[in-house]
């Protein structure tokens, strides 16, 4: 591409002729749209619209998932069952008229695609392709290969990924782009890279590949990592590989390196075709390049889509005091000057919403003036959402010197994660034993993303408690800092970056126990957060605006797109990667 252009600046004459192709499993395109399951499909959604609003060309490709990810219910004692979310795609798509072929398993499927088109700020769109097995011709179950996401088992899986990948491929030339950078968006979608690799040979056998043809799908690859353990990584035996991928392609992958521990490794078919790679925080780009020494792994820490996340209430109030936040959110930066009354006033209306919503659900009225936690996440073990419950005596004495506490928890736990499962049980039973007239503990249902966008915005600190380093980032922090709410969290993913002790929340220390970390825990909610709480309300607002200063200005997918436009997809210079981080010592209360 030409970098330099002597005509001023317009979407037409963008200095760049063809387009990014980004794909990923998931994506939080509308509320409405059952697309997604948790982080990394907002971020992917968030990332679009940025890209939108930023006028970069680009496009995006996903599965239509046609039965979502699950409603989850909860009984009285916290049991979840779920639920399909049949939608219809022709209330919210328009089906494309292109039809492309994979081979599954020896079987050929046909796939088509649904189009929505994502519009930007400034009108700029990234249509955003939702591809579909469900045509007659196929078989039954190639039908429903693009039903469930993150459903059924690895072999299930590994088919929808071809679809993804390697239909993805053949769906962008069936729809006449020409793709300067495809985006993987975690392993799931790495098997565009085989895609590419055929396209190359013009249909001949990979065994064929030479190191030159290798390269030249490397040219056109980035990738983004997003998991910080081994265990995480997408995964695949070798038998399920071959009788699925076929036997050529899959001995070409093992010759290629892609294999480890005896399994298909997604990632590391990933980095292998990459010319590009990145994880999603400064910490997390450092686990995986010790993860995966062979190859160099830079960092660009996530963030959230502003408009999308800050309350109508705050936007207004932001408004009238910062212009132009939307277009670029380092303007959030003079968030410094807000007035105290203005971002308590938008504040305390975020907090009425949110309790509105838990009456409505929970026939629970929960008391405005009291401080209230939030911890929403996907109910997974690390995540360790019991760990407010360590010592219920001293989580009750800690309400009682509040002058009363109250604990917003909600989150799902996949399927089949029956850990995840109990840990819902669990705090749905403290909840019962523990609620008092001081301490008043709820579990909300089904969190999803207009319960996110409540619960981020309404409570007064966002608390989040992961096993270190299992967080590659977390956003939901993010949310919450734009919308002035101070974050108490372990140092991990985003928020050892993000954490400004005291200015924007504060750090649970490292320990070496679950009760070591559980009494930092604690210490900071007795010595830092309640006083502050209970002290002059124009101190609060002090963090409040600190909070969305600095976290809100730079946590954001506006700057993160940037950063993936010029680092990524057309780098100024290849070379020069963050290859060492290291998080200098914090400066104690400052
Ligand atoms: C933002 C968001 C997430 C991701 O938040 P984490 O901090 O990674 O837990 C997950 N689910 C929903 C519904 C969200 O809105």
């Amino acid at each position: 591409m030409q970098p330099t252009s002597s005509k001023p600046f317009s979407y037409e004459t963008f200095p760049i002729s063809g387009v990014v192709a980004y794909f990923s499993m998931e994506i939080a395109i509308n509320p409405a749209m059952p697309t997604y399951s948790g982080g990394l499909g907002v971020l992917a959604g968030d990332t679009l619209r940025s890209m939108a609003d930023l006028g970069v060309p680009l496009v995006a490709f996903s599965l239509i998932h046609r039965k979502g990810y699950f409603q989850q219910h909860l009984d009285a004692s916290g049991v979840q069952s779920e639920d399909i979310q049949p939608w219809n795609p022709s209330d919210f798509c328009v089906e494309e008229k292109a039809r492309v072929t994979v081979s599954v398993e020896g079987r050929t499927v046909t796939v088509r695609c649904w189009r929505y088109d994502l519009v930007g700020r400034y009108g700029h769109v990234v249509p955003i392709y939702l591809l579909d097995t469900d045509l007659e011709g196929n078989s039954g179950w190639d039908r429903g290969l693009t039903d469930h996401l993150y459903g059924g088992d690895t072999n299930y899986r590994l088919q929808q990924e071809i679809v993804l990948g390697m239909g993805g491929v053949r769906m962008v030339h069936a729809l006449g782009y020409r793709v300067n950078v495809y985006h993987m968006n975690e392993g799931h979608a790495a098997l565009l890279t085989l895609g590419l690799l055929e396209r190359q040979l013009g249909g001949g056998p990979l065994g064929a590949a030479t190191e030159t043809d290798i390269e030249q799908v490397r040219k056109k690859c980035v990738f983004t990592t997003h998991t910080p353990v081994p265990a995480g990584h997408d995964r695949f035996y070798t038998e399920l590989a071959i009788r699925i991928l076929g036997s050529d392609r899959t001995s070409r992958l093992e010759t290629l390196g892609c294999f480890r521990d005896g399994m298909l490794n997604m990632t590391l078919l990933a980095l292998r075709f990459s010319r590009y790679a990145n994880g999603v925080a400064m910490q997390h780009a450092k686990i995986s390049r010790e993860m995966f020494p062979e190859f160099p792994i830079d960092s660009i820490t996530n963030g959230v889509h502003a408009p999308t996340w800050v309350s109508d209430t705050f936007q207004q109030m932001l408004d009238a005091h910062i212009s132009s936040w939307r277009r670029d959110t380092l303007y959030l930066r003079s968030a410094i000057d807000l007035p105290e009354q203005d971002i308590l006033a938008a504040h305390a209306t975020n907090k009425e919403a949110l309790l509105a919503e838990v009456a409505r659900r929970t026939h629970q009225a929960l008391n405005p003036k009291v401080l209230t936690l939030g911890f929403a996440r996907r109910a997974a073990t690390y995540k360790r959402a019991t760990l407010l419950f360590t010592d219920p005596k001293r989580l009750l004495e800690i309400a009682t010197k509040a002058g009363g506490l109250q604990i917003l928890y909600a989150g799902k736990a996949h399927p089949q994660d029956e850990p995840g499962k109990a840990l819902i049980q669990q705090v749905v039973a403290e909840a019962a034993k523990l609620s008092n007239d001081m301490l008043r503990i709820v579990y909300l249902e089904n969190y999803d993303w207009d319960l996110g966008a409540l619960m981020t915005a309404g409570v007064d600190v966002w608390v989040n408690t992961p096993r270190r380093p299992y967080e590659a980032s977390g956003t939901s922090g993010m949310k919450a800092a734009l919308n002035g709410v101070p974050s108490l969290s372990i140092l991990d993913g985003w928020w050892i970056e993000g954490c400004v002790e005291g200015f924007t929340g504060w750090a649970i220390e490292d320990g070496a126990s679950d009760a070591e970390e559980a009494d930092s825990l604690y210490k900071k909610l007795e010595t830092a957060v309640v006083p502050l709480y209970l002290d002059a309300p124009e101190k609060w607002a002090g963090l409040m605006r600190t909070t969305v200063a600095f976290n809100g200005s730079y946590f954001s997918t506006n700057r993160m797109a940037r950063q993936y436009t010029r680092n990524a997809y057309y780098p100024v210079k290849l070379i020069e990667r963050v290859t060492s981080w290291k998080k200098p010592p914090r400066a104690e209360g400052a």
